[in-house]
């Protein structure tokens, strides 16, 4: 056996610091297992807020999601918590210690982190690949209806920020009436804005860091690992904020969750899109219009008919899509191309093999139709695949209240809205043979997103934003997006800053003080 590695805490001791570390009692977490228990109903504050000597004034009720008045029931799809599990140990391992740690840097973990730590919390971010932004970067996403009906802009906060630097580079083109619903960015813009953003706010960012375990007791986490070149980081926090899509960090930690629809246990499709070139474009959509398609200025969205005949004469096999999207990048002649559609769930073990092999078939497939067949595309190459197919939706966390889609459809606004949407319900669902629009709201209009959403039921540390809040299946089908991502993250960051300044655990926290900081922020609520 080597020498026992030199084991480095990079921390700062605040008082907040001081009341956590008195919370956790130095908690040994080697070896021990822990967890399990969480759950359900209400349960005493925690030791930091008792030991501030503060007085609760108000508590989220928790939400039963068994029972008809819990906002469900969904009982096919219902996960109880996870059982506890244990810590694990090696000699390389580097103990980290902050305020606030951010699994996930997607749309949502990056404005999650961007904001807590621009509040003055030091925070750490772990993201998995070699960038942020998730779906934005890795997927090749398109920024569909940015803005929504006639000029009503509801681009706000730190989305608008990224996307006035982007404009200001050249690398998007900001949405405006003329627009319409699609933004032409380019994804390496994005990737390297965020970044440089992260970096500047002083968050730790800890890229090609996995988390892949969480320990809880008496309803906290208590410490996270992530292996990072095959050492292990061993993160404790007061706050944790799960961003990872697919709510890995809640479920390790043993917060329940909804997984898929009611009747069927399905979640949605997968797609994996790719850029092509060099595409004529204004070909392309004298082409489409003439199909019937819906064009806007920069995008093609339809080819019904092309796509139901390629796929009758055995062009395009598998589960695609019945329609395309197309839509310009900002690169000359450049398009990118969503239309594959794989209906393996995701979170299955072994599934990314086959789905990545489903959808990169599908993928060339479309590609060489386009090129047979559709004007405009005669020269053109696949030039890019995505590096990691769209996830449209994975473990849905249990919070103190879960949105419908009736709410979605009715446009409410809930008094303690901290997020606004506004896209159609988009459900990609097998069990409707394909990708249905379940409605949409009417034009300019918008509902809002309740903080008791982003507050994890049974974990008292812990707060979630992106595509892994606690919604239901359809409800999903419009809050997945990415705008609202981004504002969802920055929500989430502010209620962690808010939490740690006012000692308080999150679901303590009123919605008011963290909806005024938003809008302080130029967010919408
Ligand atoms: C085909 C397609 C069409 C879409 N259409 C639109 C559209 O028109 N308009 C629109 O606005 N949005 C659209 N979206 C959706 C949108 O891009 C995403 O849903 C949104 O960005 C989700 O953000 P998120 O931060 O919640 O999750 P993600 O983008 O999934 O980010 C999660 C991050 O967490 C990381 N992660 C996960 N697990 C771990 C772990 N254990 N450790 C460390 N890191 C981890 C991942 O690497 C990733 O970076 C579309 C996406 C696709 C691909």
């Amino acid at each position: 056996m080597g020498p026992e590695p030199e084991r480095r805490i990079e921390t700062v001791m605040t008082r907040r610091r001081f009341l956590g570390a008195l919370a956790l009692g130095g908690t040994a977490l080697g070896g021990v297992a822990l967890g399990g228990a969480a759950l359900g109903g209400c349960s005493d504050p925690p030791d930091f807020v008792r030991k501030a000597g503060r007085r609760i004034e108000r508590t989220l009720d928790p939400l039963d999601p068994t029972t008809a008045e819990g906002r469900g029931p969904e009982p096919a799809a219902f996960k109880p918590p996870a059982p506890s599990l244990a810590a694990p140990t090696h000699p390389d391992t580097l103990p980290l210690e902050c305020d606030v740690c951010v699994v996930g840097g997607g749309a949502a973990g990056f404005a999650a982190a961007v904001v807590a730590a621009r509040m003055g919390a030091h925070t750490i971010l772990v993201e998995e690949s070699f960038m942020l932004g998730g779906n934005t970067t890795r997927g090749l996403v398109n920024l569909d209806r940015v803005t929504y009906g006639g000029d009503v802009s509801l681009v706000a906060g730190l989305f608008r920020e990224v996307l006035l630097d982007l404009e200001e580079r050249g690398e998007a083109v900001y949405p405006s009436a003329a627009t319409q619903f699609s933004v032409p960015y380019d994804a390496d813009g994005l990737r390297r804005t965020l970044l440089e953003k992260a970096l500047k706010a002083g968050v730790d960012i800890r890229l090609g860091a996995e988390m892949f375990q969480a320990a809880a007791e008496e309803r906290r986490i208590a410490a996270l690992w992530a292996l990072e070149q095959g050492r292990l980081l061993e993160i404790r926090a007061q706050l944790f904020v799960d961003c990872t899509g697919d709510g890995h960090l809640g479920h390790l930690a043993g917060n329940g969750y909804w997984l898929g629809d009611r009747t069927h246990g399905q979640i949605q499709g997968t797609t994996l899109i790719f850029y092509a070139a060099p595409v004529d474009f204004d070909r392309l959509v004298a082409y489409a219009e003439e199909e019937g398609s819906q064009n806007t200025v920069h995008q093609v969205i339809g080819l019904r008919s092309f796509m139901k005949q390629a796929i009758k004469d055995g062009l395009i096999g598998g589960t695609p899509q019945r329609g395309l999207l197309i839509n310009r990048t900002t690169k000359p002649g450049v398009v990118s191309i969503s239309g594959s559609e794989s209906y393996i769930d995701h979170l299955s073990p072994g599934a990314a093999a086959r789905i990545a092999t489903e959808l990169q078939e599908q993928d060339f497939q479309i590609h060489a139709a386009l090129k047979e067949r559709v004007p405009g595309f005669e020269a053109s190459g696949i030039v890019r695949l995505a590096e990691r197919p769209y996830l449209r939706e994975g473990r849905r966390l249990i919070g103190y209240k879960q949105l419908t889609a009736e709410e979605i459809l009715q446009a409410v606004k809930p008094a303690d809205s901290v997020a606004r949407g506004w896209y159609p319900i988009d459900l990609h669902v097998a069990y409707t043979g394909g990708p249905v629009h379940l409605g949409q709201l009417r034009s300019g209009d918008w509902y809002g997103i309740p903080y008791a959403c982003l507050v994890a039921r049974d974990v008292d540390n812990l707060l979630m934003a992106g595509r892994c809040i606690s919604v239901t299946h359809e409800a999903l089908g419009s809050t997945r997006i990415s705008q609202v991502s981004f504002a969802l993250g920055q929500a989430a960051g502010v209620a962690a800053a808010l939490a740690l300044r006012e000692e308080m655990r999150p679901a303590d926290l009123e919605a008011e003080l963290v909806r005024s900081e938003v809008q302080k922020q130029g967010g919408l609520v």
